[in-house]
């Protein structure tokens, strides 16, 4: 079968999008291969396709426990076999699902980069026919991206395990350097990327300076229609946020990773179905979620990169229609912007603490905890040791990132089933209710051991095939479950930590410079790079942001507010004003350069005619560039 074959009988698609195709041949030529494509662009069919093209397994590093889940069953859904092994599975799951690939000719296998170094894994992967490795969010590899997973370090080694298996490596956030740093981390035997105009036609970007965001916020909210997110910076701030708006008449929910599991379920779908038209959030709040129709993005207060922003952003106008991207700045945000450098880089000796302590609340002996899971309350934990959440927070990622512990914020354990009676007396069972019949049909369609062993199934997935609420899927699985035909253990979103070595002393921790000096440099050059974004107003502001991405050259938007407001100034700025400012320049007799012009507040165009027309009056001379009376 031809590429645009598998493409149409597995996914339907006429046509492939941007530079997928290009992607999938540098892949069948057996290259490595960089792809940079945005959020939403359809990146997965670059490495599904050539898979099934191809007499093998492709192996997908991913580090998004949820997201891999979906992708499963979304590929299960169209009859391709397709396994996952991620942080929390117990090691006969883990065994399971290896053995699938090397005796049941799988085609997929995803799995989270921590688990890569497993010996289980080395072991077993061995004997399993790889045709493809893909990295996904490939960035994380890359000390010098705005989310480094040292994980990723260990993808060199499957690498090198199969040498002669080309890579694919993708992300949507990478500038020139980290595109650099990916190609040479995952040792490419040449340089080849790929990528394509992140520029979103249909989204205008507008900064605005305000005292007084609240009212700014509603005047905004107020003028525009449709759904929205409001992202906060921190927890404290979404629920303020969000009571301001319903004070005044706008339906809203919150949100943050600190809520109970059913109430972010709750909230989540508040907003999705429209009940609430905005979502207040932490950056907690967003990946994975595919609501085309969003109309508009407000930040409240600045993001901490200029790759998180454009990320946030891009929630908005999914669709193809016209869209906001709005940042709203305060002259006190510079302060703010400080304190997040020292927030998020807690001193060293703050994260010994730290990590002795996660120790002692879980009674870890040195030595012990290797790979052992727990779940973990934040406030809990900050309660019982006098300590700071936020710095404590980022005192766990930090220890995340050195490799202690795997500090995940919202772990999403799947719900379980199993059928417990034989196929003949579950049809006996069935014709009870029309939503019982077809939620078994789905079950039975899409996921296969049902009645050997417990599966994980994804409510999200099966809620939309069958169009049942996951509330009402969760009644009628307990009902079965009483019934006798069913064990179903439900599933459970919770922040977890997992020892990813032997616990040591705190005082023992290595605090690499590549780890912690480089990137706390990193960490305030991007949060320059963001006041940068905010603060200057002679920029079109998407071309700011591609150019950000090493995106060079492209036209303005001639929507968001630098380039409307030029075009203001083009049609009342009057020249007289710029002749004054020009003739002011020459008053001291002197030459003058040409480039000490650019300080005059008035667009370049302006700028050309009026020099022009005082040539032309012999008011000025140009010579070589200078300029004089
Ligand atoms: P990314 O990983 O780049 O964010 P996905 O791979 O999740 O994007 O794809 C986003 C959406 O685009 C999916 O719903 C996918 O099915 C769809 N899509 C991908 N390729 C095509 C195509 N060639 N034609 C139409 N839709 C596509
Ligand atoms: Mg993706």
């Amino acid at each position: 079968m031809t590429y645009s074959e598998i493409l149409k009988q597995y996914w339907g698609y006429d046509d492939f999008r941007g530079i997928q195709r290009e992607i999938i041949e540098s892949i069948g030529a057996g290259r490595d291969t960089l792809g940079l494509m945005p959020t939403g662009g359809g990146k997965s069919i670059t490495f599904q396709v050539p898979t099934l093209a191809s007499d093998g397994l492709c192996i997908v590093v991913t580090p998004l426990i949820a997201l891999m889940k979906d992708q499963v069953a979304n590929l299960r859904c169209r009859g391709i076999k397709a396994t996952a092994i991620y942080s929390g599975m117990k090691s006969s799951e883990i065994v399971t699902a290896l053995e699938n690939c090397i005796f049941g000719d799988y085609k997929f296998l995803y799995i989270s980069p921590e688990r890569i170094a497993s010996e289980l894994f080395i072991k077993k992967i061995r004997r399993v026919k790889v045709s493809l490795i893909t990295v996904d969010e490939a960035h994380c590899i890359s000390q010098w991206g705005h989310d480094f997973r040292p994980a990723y370090r260990e993808i060199k080694a499957l690498r090198d395990m199969f040498p002669a298996v080309p890579v694919l490596a993708l992300t949507a956030t990478a500038t020139r350097e980290v595109a650099k740093d990916i190609q040479q981390q995952l040792g490419f035997k040449e340089e080849n990327c790929y990528s394509m105009s992140f520029g979103r036609k249909n989204l205008v970007y507008v900064v605005r300076r305000t005292e007084n965001k609240a009212q700014e916020l509603l005047h905004i909210l107020g003028r525009m229609s449709g759904s929205a997110i409001v992202y906060t910076l921190n927890r404290k701030k979404t629920k303020e946020v969000c009571d301001l708006l319903v004070a005044n008449g706008i339906t809203a929910e919150y949100y943050h990773a600190g809520l109970s599991p059913e109430s972010k379920d709750a909230k989540e779908e508040a907003w999705k179905s429209g009940r609430a038209r905005v979502m207040v959030s932490t950056n907690a709040f967003g990946m994975g979620i595919d609501k085309p129709d969003v109309r508009l993005v407000v930040h409240v207060d600045l993001p901490s990169s200029i790759e998180a922003y454009f990320q946030e952003a891009g929630r908005a106008g999914r669709d193809g229609k016209d869209a906001y991207a709005v940042t709203l700045y305060s002259r006190a945000d510079n302060g703010v912007v400080a304190r997040r450098l020292s927030d998020n880089y807690p001193s060293q000796d703050f994260i010994r603490e730290i990590y002795d302590e996660i120790c002692y609340y879980y009674s870890m002996a040195l030595g012990d905890g290797l790979d052992c899971t727990f779940e973990f309350s934040l406030g809990d934990f900050c309660k019982q040791y006098h300590r700071p959440t936020l710095q404590t927070d980022s005192a766990l990622r930090m220890l995340t990132r050195m490799g202690y512990l795997e500090y995940v914020e919202e772990m999403e354990y799947s719900s379980r089933v199993r059928f417990i009676v034989g196929k003949d007396s579950l049809y006996r069972f069935r014709g009870l209710q029309a939503d019982y019949e077809l939620l078994l049909n789905a079950l039975l369609r899409n996921y296969s051991g049902l009645f050997n062993d417990t599966v994980f199934i994804d409510e999200r997935y099966l809620s939309r095939i069958t169009k049942l609420s996951r509330h009402r899927m969760y009644e009628i699985f307990v009902s079965l479950s009483n019934l006798g035909l069913v064990a179903y253990a439900p599933s459970k979103k919770c922040p977890i930590i997992t020892f990813t070595r032997r616990r040591v002393l705190g005082s023992e921790l290595r605090f690499t410079r590549e780890v912690y000096d480089e990137r706390k440099a990193a960490f305030g050059d991007r949060l320059k790079s963001v006041i940068h974004y905010a603060t200057s107003d002679d920029d079109c502001r998407s071309r700011m942001l591609l150019e950000y991405f090493g995106e060079k050259g492209s036209d303005d938007c001639g929507r968001c507010d630098v380039c409307i407001k030029k075009h203001a100034q083009k049609d009342s700025m009057p020249s007289s004003s710029a002749v004054d400012a020009i003739m002011q320049l020459l008053a001291d007799g002197k030459e003058h350069s040409l480039d000490e012009l650019t300080a005059i507040k008035s667009p370049e165009s302006t700028r050309k005619k009026v020099l022009r027309q005082l040539c032309d009056e012999e008011r000025i001379k140009i010579i070589d560039g200078k300029i004089m009376k």
